[in-house]
């Protein structure tokens, strides 16, 4: 038998962020990966303080950003490298009237630091507005961030490659196989409704497509475009496009309407040949009030969930992991934002 301090069961922004928090920690722990592409996986990486429809911004987005930007300091520490892309997003106005909300919002103390006040246009992409920058949001570099954690991780022997077996776990001597546990967490995104323990918490799928196009007019500047989509250049040449949302089609295979969606999206920005050379999708579990679902089980005092990232995920599951241990090994309560019982 191998005793150790936790179990974490996922491989998404929520597992692997809480994996930090003990690596950083000393804690001792295996992590469970049933080797399915997870929504984090699938996912864009834009970090973004502004909510960009209505230039508004949300609870302790100035406070999250810096988290990140330290948590991804402290991940270079063991990885070699830095997984933040400071690359400004743009966000293409419709027209005059978007414009002058922008400048007015940008005057909100809360707004500031975020929506820049100068315009730009960009090149090769239609912007007949003009576009808003803004300012602190930047893009996580997502295969290289999954593929150098997840090699770390087999290095370390923390990382088990199957899937967790729910009906092998012995929750009264705190057993799973042949390992002896403390404390379990359970990050399993949209995975989480196959859990006994959790199954009822309030996420919801909604499933999201991305594509990545191979454009015939290279976009010059590095930048995170977004009108409809975001549009960004990735490192092998290709652009990403995405994503989508849907809690209506929820199939486990690709959406040709999805698709069509997407390629329309882009064309209204790109008035050039684009040819579609991947799709990928995945399931964000999603929250009503788009906040995280974080939690200790009602009767098994050492169970827990940490879910309902589908909304800022990074940003979110960086933040949280730090407030669920603190919540296991320091007593600290949850903000009763973010916590399960607020759905009790
Ligand atoms: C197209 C798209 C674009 C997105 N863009 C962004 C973005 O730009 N910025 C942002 O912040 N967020 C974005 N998101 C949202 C975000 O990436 C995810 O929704 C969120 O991070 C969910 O993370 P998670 O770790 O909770 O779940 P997931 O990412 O779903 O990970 C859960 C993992 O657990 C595994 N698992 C489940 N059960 C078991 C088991 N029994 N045993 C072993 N493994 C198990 C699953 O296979 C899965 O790999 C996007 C999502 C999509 C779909």
């Amino acid at each position: 038998m191998k005793h150790i301090d936790y179990i974490i069961v996922g491989d998404g922004y929520a597992g692997l962020f809480f994996a930090h928090q003990l690596i950083k920690n000393n804690k001792s722990f295996v992590l469970f990966s049933e080797g399915r592409k997870s929504a984090s996986q699938v996912s864009a990486g834009i970090i973004n303080p502004v909510v960009l429809k209505k230039f508004t911004t949300f609870w302790k987005a100035q406070e999250q950003i810096d988290f990140l930007k330290d948590t991804l300091d402290e991940i270079e520490s063991y990885t070699g490298k830095n997984y933040l892309i400071s690359s400004l997003i743009h966000r293409i106005f419709h027209d005059e009237n978007e414009q002058k909300l922008w400048l007015k919002k940008s005057g909100n103390e809360e707004l500031s630091g975020f929506l820049d006040q100068k315009f730009d246009r960009l090149k090769v992409v239609k912007n007949d507005f003009l576009t808003g920058k803004v300012n602190q949001s930047a893009r996580l570099q997502v295969s290289g961030f999954f593929t150098d954690l997840f090699n770390f991780l087999e290095k370390k022997e923390f990382l088990i490659k199957e899937k967790f077996d729910y009906e092998k776990l012995d929750t009264s001597s705190s057993v799973y196989k042949d390992f002896q546990f403390k404390h379990i967490v359970f990050c399993e995104g949209m995975g989480v409704k196959e859990n006994p323990f959790f199954s009822d918490i309030a996420v919801n799928p909604n499933k999201g497509h991305h594509i990545k196009v191979k454009l015939s007019e290279a976009i010059p500047e590095d930048v995170t475009i977004k009108k409809k989509h975001f549009l960004f250049p990735t490192d092998n040449g290709l652009y990403f496009y995405g994503g989508t949302y849907d809690r209506e089609q929820l199939h486990q295979h690709v959406d040709e309407s999805a698709v069509a969606q997407l390629v329309n999206g882009l064309s209204e920005i790109y008035p050039y040949d684009f040819e579609v050379a991947e799709v990928n999708f995945g399931f964000r579990p999603t929250v009503k009030d788009r906040r995280p679902i974080i939690g200790r089980h009602k009767s098994h005092k050492n169970l827990y969930v940490f879910n309902g990232l589908g909304a800022r995920g990074i940003l979110n599951g960086c933040y949280f992991s730090r407030s669920l241990y603190q919540l296991i090994e320091e007593n600290i309560p949850l903000h009763e934002e973010v916590s399960s019982s607020r759905f009790e």
